[in-house]
């Protein structure tokens, strides 16, 4: 077909067409970052009283709630949102960051995702070139960014992504589309229980937590992609940067100690970068000579 034809021969053009789509899917991602925490609050708390068989609290609403339903509403006037006011980006500028009917303002959030995920996945594509490697990567890319703003928002990593991407990352490496076979595996593995580990020590030494197993998961899941070798480049580059910018944090603006800063973000940002960086440079990086 002329079309693929065309997307495979230039690279810019395969790099504006995966920018464009990314576009759409940021704006997807911000109703599951929005929404995919209060839809599992809300069957956690569904489970919580079947398992003490007691009637759901009288104030819990049961009308459906999920990715598709109901339709997106100004969290100020509770107006429909309609198509025209829905187009990435765009609208957010046409509209000038305001409600159309209210003129509250819109969360700057929201065309600052679509724009991440248009710009990593159109950068992921052209890295990749036309292929399954670039397809595959950019879902990887759009993992991470839903994983991280989730994280932040309410320090949670949904088992509903990362386990599910993990196993994806075993499946795309039988033939070793990213990493051997061998290298995925033994990423996944050693991704779950080194964190899980540093969770058991830290944990019988201090008596606290330091961090969730939704973390070994996200590990085990980047692990499963890229590949053990991966594995301590992430880890040290999320543990500097998360030190540095928790630190940061405690510094300038007495943020509390004991609070948890979520460690997923710095994850999920070293495993994309991990990706782009290849085995090649963290074999050299870590083990001149090869591994
Ligand atoms: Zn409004």
């Amino acid at each position: 077909m002329a079309v693929w034809q065309a997307l495979s021969d230039s690279p810019g053009l395969f790099g504006l067409a995966i920018g464009a789509l990314g576009l759409i899917v940021g704006s997807f991602l911000n109703v599951v970052i929005h929404r995919l925490p209060i839809m599992l609050d809300r069957q956690w708390r569904i489970d919580c009283s079947s398992l003490v068989s007691s009637p759901l609290h009288a104030g819990e609403p049961s009308t459906s709630f999920n990715l598709m339903v109901p339709r997106s509403r100004c969290p100020h006037c509770q107006m429909m949102i309609t198509a025209v006011d829905n187009i990435p980006v765009v609208s957010y500028l046409v509209l000038g960051g305001r409600c159309r009917h209210c003129k509250a303002r819109i969360s700057a959030r929201y065309p600052l995702v679509e724009v991440v995920s248009a710009g990593t996945a159109a950068f992921a594509a052209m890295h990749f070139g036309f292929g399954l490697p670039a397809l595959f990567g950019v879902v990887f890319t759009w993992a991470l960014i839903a994983l991280t703003l989730i994280d932040f928002d309410t320090q949670l990593l949904p088992d509903v992504i990362t386990v599910p991407m993990m196993w994806l990352g075993i499946l795309l490496n039988y033939h070793g589309l990213f990493v051997s076979l061998q290298a995925s595996v033994i990423g996944a593995v050693v991704g779950y229980l080194s964190l899980w580990t540093v969770y058991w020590l830290f944990k019988l030494v201090t008596g606290k937590e330091g961090m969730g197993y939704g973390d070994f998961k996200l590990l085990a899941m980047i692990g499963a992609w890229l590949g053990w070798q991966a594995l301590p480049a992430v880890i040290l580059l999320a543990s500097v940067v998360g030190s540095v910018v928790g630190l940061g944090l405690i510094v300038l603006r007495g943020h509390d100690r004991a609070q948890p800063i979520p460690f997923g973000p710095y994850l999920a940002s070293a495993g994309w970068l991990a990706m782009l960086g290849g085995q090649d440079w963290f074999q050299h990086f870590f083990a001149p000579g090869g591994l």
